[in-house]
This record gives C-alpha cells, structure tokens and sequence, in this order.
C-alpha cells in the first residue's frame, strides 16, 4: 500500500512554537510511524509549494490513500489539484482530512457542505470516546482517551450525515464534537479526524498515530475505476 502525506507545510516555517514540536514539518511527524508499520509499504510526503503542489498525476496514480493537513493556505491550493484529487477519490483512492482541513477545498469539494463549526484556542483538555468499538478505526484503542491540551472544535459540524461516527469528543469548556467520522465519495472512501492543532504535540501521541495507522488500511482501495458513462449494447436480443 502506497501512502501519501500532504501537508501546506507552513506555520512549520514561521511559528518557532511548531517547528520545535515538528522540526521535519508535520507530514514528517506523521509519516514516520507509518513508515514503522507493517501494512503500509512506501510512504511520500508532498507539501504546497512543491510544483503542481506537490501531487502530479504520476503521483495520485501511485497514491492509494491520501492524508491532508491544512489551515491557513487552503485558498493557495490550485483548483486543478483539488479536480485531480477529486477524481482520485471517485475512483477509489482512500483520503484522511485530518484538523484544520475541514475547511480545505478538498473537503470541502468532497462534501458539497458549508465543513464550518465553533472553534477557539485556548487549550482545553479533549477527551475522545469511541462511540463504534466494532469499526476498524477504532481496533485496539480504549473507551476513550485524552489530550491534554487541544483547539476546541464543537457543535454544529457542517457535514452531510455520515456514514459511520467512529469517535465524539468532549471538551473541557463543555462542547461536544463528531471528531472521526467516514464517508464513502464514489468508489474511494473518506475518514475526518478532528484532533491535531500545529501547536500541539498530538501527532506525538500514540493513540492518534494508532487512529491514523487504523484509517490508512480502512481507507485503502477495494477497487480503482475510471469515470465513464457510456453507451451499452444489450446483452440479450430486444424485441
Ligand atoms: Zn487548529
């Protein structure tokens, strides 16, 4: 299985705060236990100023599942990316949208919806309870566990009904969130999972690394198939 981890790789750049929790950039953090993994086989990492940002055709093409992280250059992101991304997904590639990317074009483009919710940094304690123990996202974690200090992200999340809320999160100042939930766009299949603000270290921890290590291998293709509509001759004889 073929993994790619996108990341607009810049409050790495200019927040002295991130680049200490994240010096190789959070697609590094994120990819390295993934690279340790033993269902996943290459692991590429692509960011926004790399040429057509980072994901060519050649590259989606040899992309089975596609993780994002986001926040503030999600307008910079070429609407050809976006299209080409798009279409990967329809066609089976499994995508991530991890955080601050619930407002990213991709999503946004995958979800026909506002993706808009409440929000405020003032790190609260979150507590992340797994409300499907029997999806596979949620294979091998507990009850519920905790970060100690998050982004608040509540209620109401402006998505289409899910298909399955694998995790609901509560926050020390009282709301409530769907923080991972799926879809299926087409033949690919979609996971958002809330937690994950550059100024914390939360892709440190080990339940969110098993969260991600869990999405990758649920969202990898079942199958890959080009768009088409054609016309078809019948296969018995018309009258
Ligand atoms: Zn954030």
């Amino acid at each position: 299985m073929n993994v790619t981890i996108w990341n607009e790789h810049r409050h790495e750049k200019t927040n002295p705060r991130v680049a200490a929790l994240y010096p190789g950039g959070i697609h590094e953090a994120i990819a390295a236990p993934l690279r340790a993994h033993p269902a996943v086989g290459t692991v590429r990492t692509a960011t926004l100023d790399d040429p057509e940002n980072g994901l060519p055709v050649r590259v989606l093409d040899a992309t089975d599942v596609l993780l994002w992280w986001g926040h503030v250059a999600h307008k910079e992101v070429c609407d050809s990316t976006v299209q080409r991304v798009q279409k990967r997904v329809l066609e089976g590639m499994g995508l991530i949208v991890l955080h601050s990317a619930h407002h990213s074009k991709v999503f946004k483009a995958l979800m026909g919806d506002t993706c808009s919710l409440r929000w405020r940094e003032a790190t609260d304690r979150e507590r992340l309870w797994v409300v499907t123990p029997a999806h596979p996202i949620a294979a091998g974690l507990p009850a519920h566990f905790e970060l100690p200090a998050e982004e608040m992200y509540g209620e109401p999340f402006g998505i289409p009904a899910p298909e399955h809320v694998v995790f609901i999160s509560w926050f020390t100042g009282g709301e409530v969130f769907r923080s991972g939930v799926t879809w299926q766009r087409g033949n690919g299949r979609v996971f958002y999972f809330r937690p994950g603000h550059e100024t914390y270290p939360t892709y440190h921890n080990a339940h969110v690394q098993r969260v991600i290590a869990n999405a990758v291998q649920w969202a990898r293709p079942v199958v890959r198939i080009a768009d088409a509509c054609p016309n078809t001759a019948p296969l018995e004889p018309l009258p």
